[in-house]
């Protein structure tokens, strides 16, 4: 390390002493990015550092980069939709075995699709995929060992002509049913991985696919595996009525043993999912994904037009369409399939007492170059007012934009699981130097378009019970918090209002008190009311340096006491809605440098002095029991 950096890194170190009354001497070694590479080699992490960088589109962590070290490989095979198997008429013309895709209609080179992982090249659809390519796609080659393929054939109600029918489909399929479960290693990361096959009688769940699943994942949890299954299915098996009714029951119990054993289930829903299962196994997931273009429901799309006599919306039912619902986590293409499934087992493996699991020989060292010094020294310090003024500008860097510095990737996650996927807050999991870290985030908008899309970082009920869900996610997976705020407040309006905005924000209160996890809360913008404290019970709250937090607006506050709404600059005076103020009152622990004010320029020291300082956080809090983290968390607010 050059004299130069020293030097800037000791200038960093007396600016955040000034503003937090302590000094710590920073240690030696600097910021080793280069060395990222996950523990096999694969810099499965690092090559997600892009996720952040494709701007506002809603699936964009779930696309981050290609997969690495995977060819597209196997035999030119595709599943069901007439594809390949029984409808292509293949023309052998110059070589090239054209198909017709079932999408777009158009007829495409057999050879170039399943190049391009079972996706047509013209219309982008997704073909449907065998078990076999499935498990080229995402295991580590040779080492997907079946688990219970022999499993006697029964026919429960005596039905006839099924065991003709399922003798039918073992010949044509080569499968024995039509599900396909197993263990195997995924970047040398051993799974339980389960694969439903839509050429057997539409995958649907009779008695033996019920019993495979459930029998998988008992063994999954005694042998401790992590486990991911892709779901496919037309719904019940006719065949075996009742009999397929009650797997619905089982599979979903034995789910319940492998999340109380404290092990991920993950759930991948591919073309088409409906019926018993996903009103069972597959909506089950920790983390629910889907694949591009997926038909997912309960009813059938014919059922439901039929009964309501009406047309149905454009889109109806798609992967895409359960996503804005807040139903699954995120949409997964088959570039990123491999990767993100990596990402999960590791986001996955933090155990209790250790927060502060980082790479070695990855020392965060913050450095603050000449040009941040020099606005630093210029600015002036700003009264209450002029705080309130700056927080509402729109190019205040956000919270989207620190993370880029802080987190070497960062992977999305969507929805309540019950309404609708609130845009105002963004959650999801990153990795800080290597340890897994659940984030959430309130963010604005950086345009009109975006800030409109967005509410302006109003939540609504939605966004707080999102919120609520990835925090009760990282408490059962022992994985800790941080919380960026900055919010004006929760969204107020009649929707707000309807889904019980109050509600949705004391359930957050009452739950994060408890959570066995360390949560950390920054305070980066405005922070307004409730709306603001929804998501900022931790156990240190940190504010940047102009960062306000308050009971409600000085418009409000000024317009409440003294009738006149124009005399907010007064009322910002008295209510002592500071960084400074606020470190006064004990409401904060920590106050974070601006370096002249937050914005596109200095968010990348901001965030370098967020990252050193999370890590420290993080490294504090290792040790600690959940009762204990829990208990000093209440102590906290006990003291107001
Ligand atoms: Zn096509």
């Amino acid at each position: 390390m050059s004299l130069l950096k020293e030097k800037r890194a000791e200038f960093f170190a007396k600016k955040f002493s000034k503003l937090n009354g302590s000094y710590t001497p920073l240690p030696g070694g600097g910021t080793t990015k280069e060395s990222a590479a996950g523990a096999d080699g694969t810099k499965a992490s690092d090559d997600g550092a892009s996720a952040l960088d494709n701007g506002a589109d809603g699936t964009r962590a779930w696309d981050a980069a290609a997969e690495p070290g995977q060819k597209a490989g196997g035999e030119p095979a595709f599943a069901g939709q007439d594809m390949g198997d029984k409808s292509a008429e293949p023309s052998a013309v110059k070589d090239v075995y054209l198909i017709k895709c079932p999408k777009c209609g158009k007829m495409v080179d057999r050879d170039r699709a399943v190049k391009h992982k079972y996706i047509c090249y013209e219309c982008q659809g997704y073909f449907r995929v065998r078990v076999n390519n499935r498990i080229r796609m995402v295991a580590d080659p040779h080492t997907f060992e079946p688990w219970f393929t022999d499993m006697p054939v029964r026919n429960p109600l005596a039905f006839e002509g099924y065991e003709e029918k399922l003798a039918e489909a073992r010949e044509k399929t080569g499968l024995d049913e039509a599900v396909t479960v197993g263990k195997c290693k995924v970047f040398g990361e051993e799974i339980m991985l389960g694969i439903c096959d839509a050429r057997f009688m539409m995958a649907s769940m009779g008695h033996t696919v019920g019993e495979k699943i459930t029998a998988a994942i008992e063994r999954a949890a005694d042998e401790r595996l992590p486990v991911f299954l892709f779901c496919c299915s037309g719904g019940a098996r006719m065949q075996e009525g009742i009999i397929s009714l009650m797997q619905m029951a089982k599979t979903s119990a034995a789910i319940r043993r492998l999340g109380d054993a404290g092990l991920l289930y993950c759930t991948i829903l591919t073309d088409p999912t409906t019926g018993g299962v996903t009103a069972s196994f597959a909506m089950l997931g920790d983390v629910i994904m889907a694949e591009p273009g997926a038909l997912i429901g309960f009813a059938g799309p014919r059922v439901i037009k039929q009964t309501i006599g009406q047309e149905l919306p454009e889109g109806f039912q798609t992967a895409e369409f359960l996503q804005e619902h807040g139903i699954i986590d995120g949409i997964v293409k088959r570039e990123n399939l491999k990767k993100t499934l990596y990402f999960l087992i590791k986001a996955h493996q933090c155990r209790e007492k250790q927060y502060a699991d980082f790479t070695p020989g990855r020392e965060f060292r913050f450095e603050l170059n000449e040009i941040i010094k020099e606005q630093q020294w210029k600015e002036k310090p700003k009264n209450a007012w002029e705080k309130v003024k700056a927080v509402r500008r729109v190019e205040r860097a956000s919270a989207l934009d620190y993370m880029e510095h802080i987190f070497d990737c960062f992977v999305e996650a969507h929805g309540d699981r019950s309404f609708r996927d609130d845009p105002a807050i963004v959650g999801g999991i990153g990795f800080l130097d290597g340890q897994p870290v659940t984030v959430i985030a309130e963010h604005k908008g950086k345009d009109i378009r975006e800030c409109q899309e967005r509410n302006y970082g109003m939540p609504m009920p939605e966004g707080y019970r999102k919120a609520l869900r990835l925090m009760k996610q990282a408490e059962k997976f022992h994985r800790p918090i941080v919380s960026f705020i900055n919010t004006s407040g929760a969204f107020c309006g009649i929707e707000a209002e309807e889904r019980g905005q109050g509600e949705a924000i004391a359930r957050n209160l009452l739950e994060m008190s408890a959570l066995k996890v360390p949560v950390l809360c920054i305070f980066i913008g405005e922070g307004g009311s409730g709306g603001a404290l929804a998501t900022a019970v931790g156990n240190e709250v940190w504010m940047l340096e102009n960062a306000t937090y308050s009971i409600l607006s000085p418009e409000g506050f000024a317009s409440i006491l003294w009738k006149d709404s124009s005399r907010a600059k007064e009322a910002s005076e008295v209510m002592r809605i500071t960084a400074q103020d606020l470190k006064q009152l004990h409401v904060v622990e920590k106050i974070i440098p601006e370096f002249g004010g937050a914005d596109s320029k200095t968010a990348e020291a901001i965030g370098g002095c967020l990252k050193e300082q999370i890590k420290d956080f993080l490294q504090r809090y290792s040790g600690m029991s959940g009762e204990e983290i829990a208990a000093q968390r209440y102590e906290r607010f006990r003291r107001f």
